[in-house]
């Protein structure tokens, strides 16, 4: 009963023969016993048994024979018609029982055959497992060095953490994003790498993920790296259950944002740039989409329209209670012009703001957008605030009004003074010259009364005061009135023959050049354009000044050339005599002016005055100069006779 309590708990095919070699030895005592296994179509230990059993085992046909020496026996080992393997026992020590010993060892062989099979299929099951167990671990083994690569050469940061913050595993991303070595990483906290302002920011999503909530959150907080500097992170977070259901691990993935960050506030303050610099400029923006009839303002339009900007913005046209009747005419025409026909649209107009602010002037601009099919379907534009603008320009409109009403007001104010001098060069003309001449007559009339009464040289030094007087007085009245009709002269358009003028003029002046032995001579001159009664004057002004001005002892000469310059003639009337200071040459040119005493050079100072006049109404220029003691070069320009581009000039004036 042991033996076969043993036989059912053997391991391996060995033990077992051993078992059944003991129980057979123990039963029947035979002096030799083989077991011969077959076992995948094989013998085994066949090279044990003794030559002549050898052969036995090899014939054995039926399920037992008695050995050559008929003091044993062979049994097949045989279950279901599959052999196990033969047992052959010899020498018994008591042959007289082997009939009864066949027996007894015949109904032990089903339980032999098992015990055999039995080994045998353990045997098989601890290959199988072998084989299976090597496999596993084999794919252990890789599914571990695909793991290790892929955590280690991941784009993005990955750490395993365990329940209470510390690392477990960190990869090289991770290390580089935080600037650690990944020794000095594992004694730290996630906690210590975080940016306190965010540490509390997951603690929640944590805790509902310890309670089975969720299986992962993500969210975006600031790291700190090894130099302190902010990283802005992406973190994944899901956890790692162990099998008894405790937690085992989160797993983080982290991912650097902080390019996109910088992007991001970079966006973020140039828009509001963007919007200060809107709000600054009173500039607003819309859209219209004609398919769904959907209005889209910018903040600044619902400020321009003053709008609660917490309403939807107004549809077309219900936003023409924005605007002066007026103002909407011209710009809804201007929109449905875009509409119907596309293009580009401008529009000014008078707003009135619906929080009752004063009114204020827009720009409206827009244009019309077209999809694939070339059907219109968008609208968009502009609304700019032109008011101060527009109240510059209102401004600059009254100012100019005023001005113009001033300027009128002026222009009557000097036509009327210029109508009272013109009244008062015509009563100095007619009503002081007659009281002037009725003194220089009657002044006369007492001297030829006198003559016969012997005067005192002071009486008679008195009188000719009183003549000398009542002249000078007469020539300056004359010379005023030149210089009053010079400014006004009608200058005609007429050819004037300078050579003819000089004729003249020496003419004029034969007693003067013959008091003084002077001299007046001319080149090859000009016929001009202008009023030859006028010229007359300038010349005979300019060659007296001449002969007035000369130096004593010698002779006074004055001599005119000409020169063409372009259309212009240049002509210059040359005297040799006393000259001036260039200091004084700009204002002789002034009336009443004069540089030297009456005394030894008589004149009223209103020559030149009248001879500058004279000269710019005839469109030319005139300047002086000279030297002291030496001369003065008087220099003026006059139009040449059939020059038309003066005519031009004067037409487009
Ligand atoms: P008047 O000859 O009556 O004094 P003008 O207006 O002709 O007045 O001249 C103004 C002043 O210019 C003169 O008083 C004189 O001092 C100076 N002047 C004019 N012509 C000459 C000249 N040719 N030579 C020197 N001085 C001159």
């Amino acid at each position: 009963v042991d033996l076969l309590g043993r036989l059912a708990q053997l391991k391996d095919e060995p033990e077992a023969v051993s078992a059944i070699e003991e129980m057979f030895r123990m039963l029947f005592a035979p002096v030799d016993f083989y077991f011969v296994g077959w076992e995948d179509n094989a013998w085994k230990n066949l090279d044990k048994v003794p030559e002549i059993l050898r052969h036995q085992v090899l014939a054995l046909r039926g399920g037992w024979d008695w050995t050559e020496s008929g003091a044993g026996f062979l049994l097949r080992l045989e279950r279901s018609g599959n052999l196990a393997g033969i047992v052959a026992i010899d020498g018994l020590t008591w042959p007289q029982y082997r009939e009864s010993y066949l027996d007894s060892a015949r109904s032990l062989l089903g339980i032999c055959t098992l015990v055999i099979e039995n080994a045998r299929s353990l045997k098989r099951i601890k290959w199988a497992e072998e084989v299976l167990r090597r496999a596993t671990n084999d794919r252990l083994r890789e599914s571990e060095a695909r793991f290790q690569a892929t955590f280690e050469q991941a784009a993005m940061g990955i750490a395993l953490v365990s329940p209470g913050g510390s690392w477990l595993r960190v990869n090289l991303k991770l290390c580089q994003m935080l600037g650690y070595d990944q020794d000095e990483i594992m004694t730290l906290t996630f906690q210590e790498i975080t940016h306190p302002e965010d540490l509390d920011a997951d603690r929640e999503d944590v805790c509902r993920m310890l309670a089975g909530e969720i299986e992962t959150y993500g969210m975006e907080k600031r790291c700190l790296r090894k130099d302190r500097s902010i990283v802005w992170v992406h973190l994944t977070v899901s956890l790692v259950w162990k099998p008894d259901g405790q937690p085992d691990y989160f797993i983080s993935v982290i991912e650097d944002i902080q390019a996109r960050k910088e992007a991001e506030m970079a966006l973020r303050e140039s828009e509001s740039n963007l919007r200060e610099a809107r709000r600054l400029a009173g500039l607003g923006d819309w859209k219209w989409d004609l398919r769904t009839g959907e209005h889209v303002w910018s903040e600044e339009i619902f400020r321009l329209y003053g709008r609660d900007p917490t309403l939807s913005p107004a549809v077309y046209p219900e936003v023409s209670q924005y605007f002066t009747p007026e103002s909407w005419k011209h710009l809804a025409a201007v929109v449905e012009k875009g509409v119907k026909e596309g293009g580009t649209f401008a529009c000014d107009a008078e707003v009135i703001p619906g929080d009752g602010a004063p009114h204020r002037w827009i720009t409206a601009r827009g244009e019309a957008l077209r999809d694939a099919q070339g059907q219109i379907t968008i609208l968009r534009g502009t609304v700019q605030d032109i008011s101060e603008r527009k109240h510059a320009e209102e401004e600059i409109l009254r100012l100019n009004a005023v001005l113009e009403e001033r300027v009128r007001q002026r222009t009557a104010e000097l036509e009327a003074v210029n109508q009272e001098l013109k009244e008062f060069a015509y009563v100095a003309s007619h009503d002081l010259q007659e009281p002037l001449r009725t003194m220089n007559s009657y002044a006369e009339f007492l001297q030829e009364d006198l003559g016969k009464v012997e005067l005192s040289a002071a009486a008679q030094e008195d009188l000719r005061f009183i003549t000398d007087a009542a002249k000078r007085m007469q020539t300056l009245v004359q010379d005023l009135l030149a210089y009053s009709r010079s400014g006004r002269l009608e200058v005609q358009d007429q050819p004037v023959s300078l050579d003819d003028c000089l004729v003249v003029v020496k003419k004029n002046l034969h007693s003067s050049l013959e008091a003084c032995g002077g001299e007046l001579t001319w080149g090859e001159l000009p016929t001009v354009r202008g009023d030859v009664t006028a010229l007359i004057s300038v010349f005979q002004n300019l060659a007296g000044n001449g002969l007035k001005f000369r130096r004593a002892e010698v002779p006074p000469t004055v001599r005119v050339e000409a020169q063409a310059c372009g259309a212009e003639w240049t002509i210059r009337v040359i005297d040799n005599g006393i000259g001036m200071e260039e200091k004084h040459l700009e204002q002789i040119f002034q009336p009443f002016k004069r540089l030297h005493g009456r005394k030894e050079y008589p004149g009223t100072g209103l020559g030149l005055a009248i001879v500058k006049k004279i000269i710019e109404r005839h469109g030319g220029r005139i300047r002086v100069a000279s030297v002291p003691e030496q001369g003065s070069i008087f220099t003026l320009t006059l139009y040449a006779w059939g020059d038309e581009k003066r005519r031009e000039r004067e037409e487009g004036r």
